[in-house]
């Protein structure tokens, strides 16, 4: 095994820090990327689950659910891996034992886990890939975010997508309106007032440009993190660009 060493460089990751955590009987590592500066976590122990998680700061400044629009549109294909459904490909015939995206208040994960290692670093450059080179052509934001439907020529106009959707069932959920509610009242101004998720009645404001601009803005090696967690893993395994 490798003996890390703090303030050396493994595979263009400086160790910054390593330390002993017993609470989970792991050692941990703090790395940082060199040149773009991306930390990396890695906590090595005895779980035979080899988890990553690929990490982006995606601080909403309104209630448009853009970070959460976003979550799922990635999901849908990049220049290498042009699938529509990423997640549906991997569970085809994957031995992956978690397997999911999430939007925070402030941040969006990208995690996985998987006990066979070929697999492991195979859905790990896919992860990498369709995160930080995703298609996100217009069809892929009218599907994932909203768009203007029609039954018939004389049907009602109605409004429709995936997250629009989602979250419409979400807020039909007293709580999680209470809660909406009163992250606002308690913090007003800050990002934390807003709804990452997406308020309905807000998502119809946001527009293709803003959804791509917000994508260029986030979802980069510096404002990335990186997070494994496996047993014998060597720092060079993540990803090259975070
Ligand atoms: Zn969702």
């Amino acid at each position: 095994m490798t003996d890390f060493t703090p303030g050396s460089t493994y595979h263009g990751f400086i160790l910054r820090r390593k330390e002993h955590v017993a609470d989970i009987n792991s050692e941990v590592y703090l790395f940082e990327h060199e040149v773009l500066g991306t930390p990396a976590l890695a906590i090595k122990n005895a779980d035979p689950n080899k988890t990553f998680c690929f990490t982006f700061q995606t601080v909403p400044e309104d209630s448009t659910g853009v970070a959460h629009i976003l979550e799922h549109s990635v999901l849908m294909g990049s220049k290498k891996y042009p699938i529509h459904d990423v997640f549906g490909e991997i569970n085809k015939g994957g031995l992956t034992t978690f397997l999911n995206a999430m939007t925070g208040s402030d941040t969006t994960w990208y995690p996985f886990a998987s006990r066979n290692m070929m697999e492991y670093f195979n859905i790990m450059d896919v992860y990498c890939d369709v995160a930080l080179n995703p298609l996100l052509p217009r069809s892929t934001f009218e599907q994932e975010g909203w768009h203007y439907h029609k039954e018939s020529a004389d049907a009602p106009l109605q409004l429709q997508g995936v997250v629009l959707n989602e979250m419409k069932g979400a807020f039909s959920d007293p709580i999680r309106s209470i809660f909406h509610h009163t992250f606002g009242g308690l913090m007003p101004g800050s990002t934390y007032a807003h709804e990452s998720g997406g308020d309905p009645s807000a998502i119809p404001d946001l527009s293709y440009e803003q959804f791509v601009e917000f994508h260029q803005k986030h979802y980069h090696p510096p404002t990335g993190s990186c997070f494994l967690w496996r047993c014998g893993f060597g720092p060079g395994t993540c990803c090259g660009a975070g």
